[in-house]
């Protein structure tokens, strides 16, 4: 997808991965994609990838906007708005996983990427006027394609003029490659929603709020069933890898951001295999951190990686 170079299967020391996650969200879909390797680190051994000043912008805007929407509609006010985010901003940067963010040029970026996020939201829409159920903010999708389990989290969807599901996203609107996936991943909900006894999204959406651009695809049958199908290949491929203890490393652009960089044998000539105690015990050193359970199985506790 975002590919610069040939994809590297590597054997990994599986001894302290748990087992692959029994139903896909969008996040991981487009994460197993971009980077087998980096799935597995993230999602099966339970590293966390720490958060950055974009990513803890994005949920702070997200959770304003969801707090917004749970208001009256008359209280939908930039002024009202604007206090949640101060709320939600200050809870989140105090916790443990934040705290890097809470001071100097982090904190100064956190608040300038959320500051725009959200007065490009109120640019784009008068959420007076957004007809919004509370059962379709933040709202959890499942479905099941033939054995193939989905989960995510829908962040709004809305019914009238049209049956819309509408994603945020609180980085600029990317082109190309970027653009296709973002797109893809909020079908995922549409083909989701559809599959069961509620046929009726017609349009998907996305906002980018920093720069006031929308993204609006019709939900057309060509574009479910390749969603679909991604879905499956997803699911095979993941379940191939395991059973084999083999992952498809696909270097890009994005490692360079790539917190496991420092042990991925595509970058390092000499590193340990991923997964050993000497692969682990550099992670560590790097300062990342674990969660406490060794099996990932519920990746939605993860941070996200798609709030950007
Ligand atoms: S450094 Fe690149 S190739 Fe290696 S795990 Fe990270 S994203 Fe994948």
């Amino acid at each position: 997808m975002t590919s610069n170079y040939d994809p590297v299967s590597v054997l990994v020391d599986p001894v302290q991965a748990g087992l692959p996650s029994a139903r896909l969200s969008p996040t991981q879909i487009s994460q197993f994609r971009k980077c087998g390797l980096r799935y597995w680190f993230s999602y099966l051994v339970g590293w966390r990838e720490p958060s950055t000043p974009a990513l803890a912008a994005g949920t702070i805007v997200h959770d304003t906007l969801e707090g917004l929407y749970r208001l009256p509609n008359l209280d939908r006010t930039f002024d009202n708005a604007w206090q949640i985010m101060g709320n939600i901003g200050k809870e989140l940067l105090a916790k443990p996983d934040y705290e890097h963010l809470n001071r100097g040029a982090n904190l100064d970026e956190v608040r300038k990427r959320a500051d725009l996020a959200l007065t490009g939201y109120f640019e784009m829409e008068n959420p007076l006027e957004v007809e919004v159920d509370l059962v379709d903010l933040e709202s959890d999708v499942d479905a099941d394609f033939g054995g193939v389990v989905f989960h995510g989290r829908l962040d709004r969807r809305t019914r009238n003029p049209v049956d819309r599901v509408t994603d945020y996203k609180t980085g600029k609107k990317p082109n190309g490659e970027q653009l296709d996936d973002y797109v893809q991943q909020v079908m995922f909900y549409a083909a989701a929603i559809n599959n069961g006894s509620d046929p009726g999204v017609e349009e998907v959406e996305l906002l980018f709020l920093p720069d006031r651009q929308v993204v609006r695809r019709p939900v057309y049958p060509a574009a479910v069933t390749r969603v679909i199908e991604i879905l499956h290949e997803t699911r095979q491929g993941i379940d191939q890898a395991y059973a084999s203890n083999t992952w498809v490393a696909q270097p890009s652009r994005l490692c360079s951001y790539c917190p496991f960089k420092p042990v991925c044998p595509t970058q390092q000539k000499n590193a340990p295999q991923p997964g050993s105690d000497s692969s682990q015990n550099t992670l560590s050193q790097t300062g990342l951190t674990k969660k406490p359970a060794p099996a990932v199985v519920n990746s939605d506790e993860l941070l996200p990686l798609d709030m950007d």
